[in-house]
């Protein structure tokens, strides 16, 4: 039986205070305006989860029969999404923002979420992860209404793989929304890959077709986040593992992070000029460097993927709270992120959401 239960959930008037703002209870924070911890690090880019809901079953993220639907009167609207991302850029520094689910064009106000951000925070960043199903239909409006950048994921180009880890046969559909958001000129185009043991032989051939399209792959090593809880650390494929493969095939030169808080570490193919990336999350964490904030579909905040405590902002945003008393709230639950995920320990504990209930 999967256990998809929500996580502890730190109520607003437990974290806030009598008055509100200025009493949020943590002790020893820097008086700054910024999402700091007490690690040092400064959170500036945000993933807001903006539905449950998918058109695929990927085997590493979601059971079968999909997430426990949630309520729409439970999911954030577009205006309360666009206000936390106003207040998250104006009074947080967040400088990027990413919708992510779920799968995001499962929301059919998309376009209304991404204009509505953009006009109350012009400066930032607005990208989407995506399984890229619809996309075709769909890019022409999320550019018009601001959209800056798209991942797409692809795990194979091999159809019959693709039909089996995402329990549909839905390969050319993801092809075409990848073309689509080329053409619209959303570049370089990110494609996302797990690195799954069934997949594990056609890396090779996904890298030669990124080679060929002109997209920028990047591998990611299978995180303890499934819904079915199959997930083992002997079994998954880390990053050595990949790169040998890959080498059977191609030259690979290692050439480091784009930035410091960039999770890939990239590799020039064949001399150049394109790379790959490796997202090596569980075998070479990059926790010490995280700049990520997440709000999850129904309005809580969350410092980690990891740790199951969470900050509800709808209730305040419903209740008619300040701007004032949610940055606060906001800026209390990241104080309190934890140092990192400690996946590769064998004390380790997966969260009680799991990867599509929180966004990824
Ligand atoms: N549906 C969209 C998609 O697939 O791009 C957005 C949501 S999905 C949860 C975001 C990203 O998380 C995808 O790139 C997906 O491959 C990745 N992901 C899902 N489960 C994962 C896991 N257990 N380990 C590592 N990455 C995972
Ligand atoms: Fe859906 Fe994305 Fe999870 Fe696959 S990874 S099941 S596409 S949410």
């Amino acid at each position: 039986m999967t256990d998809l239960g929500l996580p502890t959930l730190r109520s607003a008037g437990a974290h806030a205070g009598v008055g509100g703002a200025r009493l949020v209870g943590v002790t020893g924070r820097p008086d700054t305006p910024l999402l700091v911890d007490r690690f040092g690090r400064v959170a500036r880019d945000l993933r807001v989860s903006v539905t449950e809901k998918c058109s695929l079953r990927c085997t590493y993220c979601m059971p079968a029969e999909g997430l426990p639907p949630i309520a729409r009167s439970e999911l954030l609207t577009a205006a309360e999404i666009a206000r936390l991302i106003g207040l998250g850029a104006r009074d947080l520094g967040l400088r990027e923002v990413r919708f992510t689910g779920g799968e995001p064009l499962m929301r059919h106000d998309l376009a209304e979420i991404v204009a509505l951000s953009k006009a109350a925070a012009p400066g930032i960043r607005i990208a989407l992860t995506t399984n890229g199903i619809g996309l075709d239909k769909r890019i022409g409006e999320l550019v018009d209404a601001g959209l800056d950048r798209v991942n797409v994921s692809l795990d194979t180009v091999n159809r019959d793989h693709f039909a089996a880890l995402t329990r549909r046969d839905r390969l050319p559909a993801v092809l075409a929304g990848i073309r689509a958001a080329a053409d619209a000129g959303l570049t370089p185009l990110k494609v996302n890959a797990v690195m799954m043991r069934q997949t594990l032989a056609g890396a090779p051939e996904l890298l030669a077709w990124a080679l060929a399209e002109g997209v920028w792959l990047r591998f990611i090593e299978q995180m303890p986040l499934d819904a079915d809880r199959t997930w083992l650390r002997d079994n998954m494929v880390t990053a050595e593992e990949l790169l040998a493969v890959l080498r059977e095939r191609f030259d690979l030169e290692e050439v480091g992070r784009e930035d410091p808080s960039a999770p890939a570490e990239e590799w020039l193919v064949d001399g150049g000029p394109l790379t790959v990336g490796i997202i090596a999350s569980v075998t070479r964490s990059f926790c010490a460097d995280c700049d990520r904030t997440r709000i999850t579909a129904e309005g809580t905040v969350r410092s980690c993927l990891f740790g199951d405590d969470e900050t509800d902002l709808k209730q305040v945003l419903r209740g008619g709270g300040s701007d004032e008393e949610l940055a606060a709230l906001w800026r209390g639950a990241m104080w309190t992120k934890q140092a990192g995920h400690g996946m590769d320990a064998a004390t380790f504990a997966p969260p009680t959401r799991t990867m599509g209930a929180i966004g990824g």
